[in-house]
């Protein structure tokens, strides 16, 4: 359980927040129920699969937390771990493992025995989206859990948001506004003591029409690596 942060009670108006908040949601999570549903299909549909809301991977004392979109159907909501079986991962762990923010061999399933290194990964919404879409509606609600997460952090310096949902989450969280920290991939966004980066999600599709190379993507990752070691 974690402490609300300050940024809680101030969306909330002046009420008070309710006292403590869950980092991790349940794994029947009724929150947001055209995610139930679909969760629930893709139980009965593949009932070897993890199909429920995917937890933070990683030690929350990291310095480090990147913020993904959600779990991929055939990635993350089949294996269970953030990046995790899909192609997305492929290009995050490798260059996780080039700098040093993650330690092994990446696999693509959860027990390869891969181990982040002062970093943390989760996502703005933690349960399958239809064709990988979250409504608003549901990236409001899961934010309850990335507010919990980000303050269950007490050692957090630096945030990548990997895309423009995670980077509006986060600016919600952290109380900026998007009007004075526009997304732009390679931009670096001052939240108090923490850094907020932005870069292009490593999707597929993004990989595949150029908008993000590996060299864009490892920059973000070498200039937070430079930053956290001043
Ligand atoms: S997306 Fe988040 S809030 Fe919505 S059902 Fe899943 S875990 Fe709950």
């Amino acid at each position: 359980m974690t402490t609300i942060s300050t940024n809680e009670s101030e969306k909330s108006g002046g009420q008070p927040p309710p006292a403590v908040l869950h980092a991790e949601p349940d794994r029947n999570c009724p929150l947001c129920p055209r995610l139930l549903g679909f969760r629930e299909a893709a139980r009965a549909r593949e009932p070897d699969w993890f199909n429920s809301p995917v937890p933070s991977f990683g030690d929350p004392d990291a310095r480090l937390l990147i913020i993904g979109l959600a779990p991929g159907l055939q990635g993350a909501n089949r294996t269970g771990r953030p990046f995790t079986g899909d192609f997305a991962g492929d290009l995050l762990y490798a260059t996780l493992i080039e700098y040093g923010f993650a330690r092994g061999v990446y696999r693509a399933r959860p027990d390869d025995g891969l181990r982040l290194v002062d970093c943390r990964i989760s996502n703005a919404v933690r349960c399958v989206p239809p064709q990988n879409k979250p409504l608003p509606a549901e990236i409001n609600t899961c934010r309850t859990f990335l507010s919990a997460t980000i303050a269950g952090m007490p050692n957090l310096r630096a945030i990548v948001a990997l895309g423009r949902v995670a980077h509006e989450t986060a600016l919600k969280t952290l109380g900026l506004r998007s009007a004075t920290a526009p997304f732009a991939h390679g931009a670096m966004h001052q939240a108090g003591a923490l850094k907020l980066y932005d870069s292009y999600h490593c999707s597929r599709y993004n990989t595949n029409t150029r908008v993000l190379t590996p060299d864009m993507f490892r920059s973000v990752f070498a200039k937070v690596k430079a930053d956290l070691a001043q």
